[in-house]
């Protein structure tokens, strides 16, 4: 007999995971599919963004604490010209190996829901017009269907529920590709992550974040269209970097590349608003493009998709009503929540774009203490990124 559930969750990662963790805990009966094993990889820098608030209802910040991490208590920028900013942090965040982190999160949904590894979805079961479940095959080749009254999509970047329900859309203007490697050894680090404005990746970025263990996340990113108009091959841009930039060659004089570290991945950002729900589904994660444009963080945004799907899952359940027009809901919730940071940090990546205002914003906060406070709450609070777009902030900065 086919399975049938109130909830079907397509993908194990932050996003999903959360979830199906917070569906089951809620007594729904949830199945969460995941075509991978976990503990599994994902190509990340691995800056644990802060969705505390979800961290905190999964109760798994002490778990973190117990596994291999960094303790990150500030940001370190660079301009293109090689001036240094630190901005410390008001309370410390963490970088800790995605292997490790989502092994935390999925073992939450282990505990509160039904979990199938190794279950990849390929297809998506409709009944006139209305998503109704799901077709996958298991790793022996056993094809199986599985019912549900909603179908929630957090399977990443290339989501099969978002494809095949016409939601993906890679516009390379918003979305951005990345390569991260780790290094044990590199020379300097010192608890904060990095971002650096080089020559060599313009406009995009180069970061080092420590991930504990004497060993780092180093990787670049740029938006797609940049990175077609320049022709850039990322991880050609990364080892220029660091084999020939006269800052960061030092660094990394004795430093050794893990062996199958090298991974590249894209990142869709939330810089434009994608559908996210329909008739019987709704997004969540990168599935639903909401990766913060500026920082790449998307961890955290994930979380807080698969908690707010949770919520409006049972109120459709409670409901009996999984129209789209009913999920609409949904997706004015998720960018109620997240909406405005997202803007913001578009207007942020798009000074990051320009030259010579990222040379002058930086050199000019190393200088003066009132524009490190004011770029401090713009890091911390989301809501003084639109600082940025203030015409008080650069008469502060000329005068500074
Ligand atoms: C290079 C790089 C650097 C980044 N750096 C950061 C950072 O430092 N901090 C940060 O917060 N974010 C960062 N991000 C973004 C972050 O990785 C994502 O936003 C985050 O992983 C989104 O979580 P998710 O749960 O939506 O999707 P994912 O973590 O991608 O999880 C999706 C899951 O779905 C499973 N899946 C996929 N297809 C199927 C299928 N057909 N059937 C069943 N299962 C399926 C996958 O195996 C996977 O486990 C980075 C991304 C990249 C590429």
């Amino acid at each position: 007999m086919a399975k049938n559930y109130d909830v079907v969750v397509v993908g194990g990662g932050p996003g999903g995971s959360t979830c199906a963790a917070l569906l089951g805990k809620a007594g729904k009966t949830v199945v969460l599919l995941e075509k991978a094993r976990f503990p599994r990889d994902k190509t990340c820098g691995d800056a644990i963004s802060g969705s505390l608030r979800v961290q905190k209802s999964l109760n798994i910040i002490e778990k973190l604490k117990e596994q291999t991490h960094a303790e990150i208590n500030g940001v370190e920028f660079s301009s293109p010209e090689g001036v240094i900013l630190d901005i410390p942090f008001a309370s410390p965040g963490f970088c800790c190996k995605r292997f490790i982190y989502d092994n935390i999160v999925f073992q939450e949904a282990l505990n509160n829901a039904d979990v199938i590894q190794e279950f990849e979805v390929s297809e998506l079961l409709k009944q006139d017009g209305r998503i109704v479940g799901v077709k996958g095959r298991h790793k022996d080749g056993r094809e199986e269907e599985i019912y549900a009254k909603l179908v929630v999509g957090a399977d990443g970047a290339y989501s099969v529920v978002a494809q095949q329900t016409g939601c993906l859309d890679l516009d390379e203007r918003h979305t951005i590709t990345a390569v991260r490697a780790y290094y044990r050894g590199v020379k300097n680090l010192r608890g904060m992550i990095e971002l650096h404005f080089v020559d060599e990746i313009l406009p995009g970025y180069f970061w080092i974040f420590p991930v504990g263990d004497g060993v780092a996340n180093v990787g670049v990113g740029m938006v797609d269209s940049f990175m077609k108009k320049k022709k850039q091959n990322m991880p050609n841009a990364m080892m220029k970097i660091i084999k020939e930039n006269a800052i960061f060659k030092q660094r990394f004089e004795v430093a050794e590349l893990q062996p199958g570290s090298l991974k590249g991945w894209r990142l869709p950002v939330g810089s434009k608003r994608r559908t996210m729900h329909g008739d019987g589904f709704v997004l969540v994660g990168d599935a639903a493009a909401l990766i913060d444009p500026f920082t790449g963080e998307g961890i955290a945004n994930s979380m807080v998709s698969g908690e707010i799907a949770a919520e409006w899952a049972i109120k459709a359940l409670e409901a009996g009503n999984f129209s789209g027009e009913f999920l609409q809901g949904y997706e004015d919730a998720v960018w109620q929540e997240l909406g405005a940071k997202m803007k913001a940090s578009y207007r942020l990546q798009k000074i990051g774009n320009i030259k010579f205002l990222t040379n002058m914003i930086i050199k000019k906060a190393a200088r003066s203490e009132q524009i490190r406070n004011s770029l401090k709450s713009m890091v911390e609070d989301i809501e003084h990124r639109n600082n940025i777009i203030n015409p008080a902030f650069y008469l502060k900065l000329l005068l500074a």
